[in-house]
């Protein structure tokens, strides 16, 4: 499907005729045209299996296209090696088990999205002072200044996950893609995170496109919703043009809010714990 590019900032990303289709014959994405503006914030839809990974993951070749291309703003259609690695390092990307390292600090976690920029791993130990500076800022955007110094592990959910965003904005990148990342996040925090992300978006001007399985959450944040159904996109517009059409035409007809958890709040998660308000050092960093 050919789908309209949403007015606003300048396009940075687009997919040409983009497909995947996984070994095994699935077809992961269906022939698509569509791009992201900067200052987006875009929330993909759709229930489990529908393709929303898949999409995601085919904006920074994380899953190769089958046929069709990546266009990204300043390089043009992403051939090469060089072109990826160019454009991965403007990309960054927000997992829902934020992925961080438990045992190191917070800020050698946020370090790690500087690690693109250095020529081997060995050359951020120590990190540079412009590193540091980077990751610190990063982390003072997130709220999580005075946690620089925690181990990861001791943080709660909710502040990992927003680590883990500090970690792709050390990356200083021009696209965010955040893969459900509040899924294992209570309503309170995700709604926290999401706020965080929408701001980030468009303080910075960055495109932003997050996979959400909360129909209300996509309403409240974004300005853009792409509903996906079996690889296909069959929605794309603002949130106030979700009526129950669309969402029937994303989840299928007759499905029950109540009881379809792709429609629903996630359950609290029972690992969340109370915030972190300690201080601490900040000149013994990395
Ligand atoms: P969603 O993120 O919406 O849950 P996915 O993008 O993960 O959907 O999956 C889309 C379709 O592609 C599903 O049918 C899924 O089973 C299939 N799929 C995903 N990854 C692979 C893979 N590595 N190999 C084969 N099929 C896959």
């Amino acid at each position: 499907m050919e789908t309209p590019i949403d007015p606003g900032g300048t396009v940075l990303l687009r997919l040409n005729d983009a497909s995947v289709v996984y070994p095994d014959g699935t077809v992961g994405l269906a022939r698509t045209t569509t791009g992201f503006a900067a200052g987006a914030f875009c929330v993909l839809l759709g229930p489990s299996g529908a393709g929303k990974s898949t999409l995601l993951r085919s904006l920074n070749g994380l899953v190769p296209l089958s046929a069709g291309t990546v266009w990204a703003e300043g390089i043009g259609p992403l051939a090469g090696t060089a072109d990826w690695r160019l454009h991965r390092r403007r990309t960054g990307m927000v997992f829902q088990q934020h992925q961080l390292i438990g045992r190191l600090s917070v800020l050698r976690n946020v370090l790690t999205g500087r690690i693109a920029f250095a020529s081997t791993l060995r050359s951020l130990w120590p990190a540079s002072v412009a590193d540091r500076r980077i990751a610190l800022h990063a982390l003072d955007r997130v709220g999580l200044l005075d946690a620089a110094l925690r181990r990861a592990d001791q943080l709660s959910g909710g502040q990992q996950q927003r680590v883990g965003i500090a970690r792709a904005l050390a990356q200083q990148p021009r696209m965010l893609i955040a893969d459900e990342p509040v899924a294992s996040l209570d309503p309170a925090t995700a709604a926290r995170v999401l706020e965080l992300l929408r701001d980030i978006c468009r303080d910075a001007g960055i495109a932003v496109v997050v996979s959400l399985h909360q129909v209300d959450l996509a309403r409240r944040f974004a300005d853009r919703v792409i509903g996906v159904s079996a690889g296909r996109i069959v929605f794309d517009g603002p949130p106030s043009a979700l009526d129950e059409r669309a969402l029937q035409a994303i989840y299928g007809p007759g499905l029950d809010p109540a009881i379809d958890p792709a429609r629903t709040e996630p359950a609290a998660s029972p690992s969340e714990r109370p915030a972190f308000d300690g201080t601490g050092p900040l000149s013994a960093v990395a």
